[in-house]
């Protein structure tokens, strides 16, 4: 690649603020207008196109939350009280009114009977034939699980926008919610250019190497839910990457190409672009993974990440990440939660640009979290991500000590 990649010649002035540079990408990510009705086992990732409204009360009436007795408290002056057991009402089962002076045996989740105000767990009462002692008094109201207490009737219990987890799907199924309305999948294009580039499995001549970034760029795009398209390897000719940058734009609403995108000879994807649509090269002041070319092939948005797999890792997490998820209809933030953490090495030279480290965050002796960063800063080196388990995003201009505070994006936040 010819564009530089350095901290040593590039003026901070030529540079795009991050901020400036997402909020400008994200100005482009239009929402998919269709929506679906699926079957909530199938829901899970999907965004949720519509706030669901619960149609019943939940728990509809009162029931028990424990295994044990019903009884009225009015019926009961002091421990001790032998009365005899009137009914008995297991889970699935609707009693009937308590009688004066008798308990009723009753089971998790069962209905409370009229007239019953108190549930005695079992363990503090003794049953011997149909009679049984209370051996603890209840206040009123013990053990007893109140009709609507989790959700009611015309309750919005989920909004649009969220992206269902599995606790989403538990919740609409309790309210009986059988299937929901999500947006369609964003259809997602993807190829990786390369002269140099072989796929795994297959020999590698001289001067090859595999195609790494094919299959992080699958395993990124995965998380976001979005339906991918893998378009494979494309040569370093400007024919090759248009009839590439064509065929993704026919299938596709958004397309991500790896490599080529700098200014060099063997760099196509700007001209490509450009011939069939048009293209911003920015050179944002993050490092790893400065270059990022936007643009769009027709009316298709394009986003070219640079080859390198660490930059292409960042790039993704930090902007295409963000477009996708909006463009899917997510309305949470779509920034990811970074927390703030103390460091465990000192940092005496910072870039000029915020650096986007590999770090590590591990639990010392007292359970406080604490990060490392890999020793390696190169964005060629893919083992520093493996053993990495989130970004440090270390300022721009300013040297820190061991001990200091950065904050820190787990990838459980990036790739979620
Ligand atoms: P480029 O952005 O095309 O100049 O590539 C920058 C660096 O990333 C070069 O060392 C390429 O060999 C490497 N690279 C480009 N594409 C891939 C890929 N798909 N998998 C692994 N490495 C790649
Ligand atoms: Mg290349």
């Amino acid at each position: 690649m010819s564009a530089c990649d350095c901290s040593s010649h590039c003026g901070p002035s030529d540079l795009m603020p991050l901020e400036e540079a997402l909020d400008l990408l994200l100005s482009h990510a239009r929402k998919v207008d269709e929506s679906e009705q699926v079957p909530i086992d199938d829901a899970l990732g999907r965004v949720l196109a519509e706030t669901v409204t619960s149609r019943i009360t939940m728990p509809p009436w009162d029931n028990s939350a424990m295994d044990g007795y019903a009884v009225n408290t009015t019926d009961l002056r002091q421990a001790g009280v032998r009365m005899p057991v009137s009914q008995r009402i297991p889970a699935g089962v609707s009693g009937t009114p308590l009688l004066a002076g008798t308990a009723a045996r009753i089971f998790t989740g069962a209905p409370i009977p009229a007239g019953a105000d108190a549930v005695v767990m079992q363990e503090a009462c003794e049953q011997a034939g149909d009679h049984v002692t209370i051996n603890r008094l209840p206040v009123i109201g013990a053990n007893i699980r109140r009709a609507g207490e989790d959700t009611r009737e015309g309750d919005e219990i989920l909004p649009a926008g969220i992206r269902i987890e599995p606790q989403h799907m538990g919740l609409l199924a309790s309210v009986g919610v059988a299937r929901v309305s999500v947006y369609r999948r964003l259809r997602v294009a993807l190829f990786s250019s390369g002269d140099e580039l072989v796929m795994p499995g297959r020999p590698l001549g001289p001067g090859q190497i595999y195609n790494s970034n094919e299959f992080m760029l699958d395993g990124l795009l995965r998380t976001t839910g979005c339906e991918v398209i893998r378009l494979g390897i494309v040569e370093d000719t400007l024919e090759a990457t248009c009839t590439a940058l064509l065929k993704a734009a026919e299938q596709a609403d958004l397309v991500i190409a790896s490599g080529g995108v700098s200014v060099g000879e063997e760099d196509h994807i700007k001209p490509a672009v450009e011939r069939l649509g048009s293209l911003d090269l920015w050179k944002i002041a993050i490092r790893p993974g400065k270059p990022l070319a936007f643009g769009h092939v027709g009316s298709v948005p394009f986003i070219g990440t640079p080859g390198n797999p660490v930059s292409l890792f960042v790039t993704f997490c930090l902007f295409a990440r963000p477009f996708i998820l909006k463009a899917q209809g997510v309305m949470e933030s779509l920034a990811p939660r970074a927390v703030s953490v103390k460091i465990d090495f000192d940092w005496p030279r910072p870039d000029k640009r915020r650096e986007f480290a590999r770090a590590r965050m591990e639990l010392d002796d007292q359970g406080k979290p604490r990060i490392s960063v890999h020793r390696s800063r190169s964005s060629g080196v893919l083992s520093s991500l493996a053993w990495a388990n989130g970004l440090a995003v270390l300022p721009e201009n300013k040297p820190l000590v061991r001990g200091d505070s950065v904050k820190f994006l787990p990838f459980s936040e990036l790739l979620r």
